[in-house]
């Protein structure tokens, strides 16, 4: 049972992928696809980065998103995947718009939350989905997963509809806003929502058992659907892509909490895409700046923020970047620059940016438009880039008193408002869970 091996696309010299710690053997892409975190505990990472052919570049400057997708994952997985499949799983995975809309005279939000559940992660999610289910030989795919709320809306609508793929998404009865569980209780089909009469430690301690159990595990095929995982990282990459549109080497800001949306974008200016510089901006949570000003890594447990998707205290995919760069902090401070913002200011900024720019940001919208400003004082000719992580409705409670007004609903959002709901009621039981898994 398990994935197939990838032996029809022999021509091509294939990317080996390898640990972060360098202390586990290099494999091909399909095993570190399926496999996780690397055997040393590392994070995986192809062995080096062909830049992309000159031609390639030029081609994609004014490319759409899945023109743009099918060439990079190509390129990133040559040898593992053809051109035909990788477009095929782009257009159905990246199937919502990724505007990049003007706010003043040299400033653009890259808008990555026009996606079901409305935040950046879906691109992520449903190109891994894919993936995952592109790499395997038939064999049904389990995905349980543990989740406070939005990871799990995000896994759900990921794997909705993708052929021979259940999804079990374990989530604490009444402790999740109304919202996330219509997002993972609505769809029905191939994702069982599931109501765990206790907390979310409760969730997570379940799914760990069963990732343990061997038993089970001879069963059914438990697939970790994690957001280290390559396959969420790598697409990430693509949408970099469409700053090229604008004809110029920008700055670009990215709201961070375990940087895997930075890591995505450094890999794309490997591949040669021309960015001037980036900006790793956080809420208080600022590890990373900190590391950047003062060359000390000091990670340590999280503080709650309005930002709430980026409260990391130890961010995961900070080793990848130290790998990127060879732990090179000369090299890294060339290319990214750190800037942290706390509560107060960034309401105030939004605020601020809807009275005098008509734009609405969400709290982690707002901390990479913050950063950007700080980075543009600094190179007053650049042209500049915030991405735009979370729709402003999914944050209404922190949007609307900065704003003084309501901010209406989206349609998608009010769709899944709308819909009938059906969870099943889990009690904490390890028992209770291989029954229902094994259903
Ligand atoms: C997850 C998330 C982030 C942080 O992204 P990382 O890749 O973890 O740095 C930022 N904004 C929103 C809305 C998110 O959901």
């Amino acid at each position: 049972m398990g994935a197939v091996s990838s032996s029809h696309a022999a021509v091509v010299a294939r990317t080996k992928w390898v640990s972060t710690r360098r202390a586990s053997p290099p494999v091909p892409f399909i095993d570190a696809l399926f496999a996780g975190t690397a055997p040393d505990g590392g994070l995986y990472f192809p062995e080096r980065f062909e830049p992309l052919p000159a031609s390639t570049l030029d081609r994609l400057g004014a490319a759409d998103l899945v023109t743009i997708g099918t060439a990079v994952g190509t390129h990133l997985l040559a040898g593992d995947i053809s051109e035909q499949a990788m477009h095929a799983l782009v257009g159905d995975a990246l199937d919502f718009p990724i505007p990049l809309v003007q706010v003043t005279d040299r400033i653009w939000a890259l808008e990555l939350f026009h996606g079901p559940t409305l935040a950046f992660k879906d691109v992520g999610a449903r190109t891994q989905a894919r993936l995952l289910h592109h790499f395997t030989d038939g064999t049904p795919l389990t995905i349980l997963v543990a989740t406070s709320g939005d990871t799990g809306s995000a896994v759900a609508q990921a794997f909705y509809h993708v052929p021979d793929s259940r999804v079990f998404v374990l989530y604490p009865e009444e402790q999740v806003s109304d919202v996330q569980e219509a997002q993972m209780a609505s769809l029905g089909g191939n994702i069982t929502a599931v109501a765990v009469g206790g907390t979310f430690d409760d969730c997570q301690r379940l799914v760990k058992q069963a990732f343990a159990d061997d038993e089970l595990r001879k069963k059914v095929w438990l697939t970790p659907a994690n957001s280290i995982n390559l396959g969420r990282l790598l697409p990430q990459a693509f949408y970099y892509f469409l700053v090229a549109r604008l004809g110029t080497h920008a700055v670009v800001s990215v709201p961070s909490g375990n940087f895997g949306n930075l890591t995505a974008g450094l890999i794309a200016k490997r591949l040669g895409l021309g960015i001037r510089r980036f900006v790793a901006a956080t809420n208080v949570n600022d590890v990373v700046p900190e590391y950047l000003r003062t060359g000390i890594y000091e990670p340590r447990p999280s503080v709650r923020t309005v930002a709430n998707a980026m409260d990391v205290g130890a961010p995961s995919n900070f080793e990848r970047i130290r790998a990127l760069y060879d732990d090179d902090l000369d090299r890294l401070r060339a290319d990214v620059i750190g800037a942290a913002f706390d509560d107060n200011t960034v309401v105030a900024e939004i605020g601020r940016v809807h009275r005098e720019h008509g734009y609405l940001l969400d709290p982690h919208g707002a901390i990479a438009w913050l950063g950007l400003q700080r980075a543009l004082a600094a190179e007053p000719e650049a042209t500049g880039v915030f991405l735009a992580t979370a729709h402003p409705a999914k944050f209404r409670e922190v949007v609307e008193p900065a704003i003084g007004a309501p901010v209406p609903l989206p349609e998608t959002l009010a769709h899944a408002l709308a819909r009938p709901r059906h969870s099943e009621r889990l009690p904490v039981s390890y028992p209770a869970l291989v029954d229902l898994v094994l259903r």
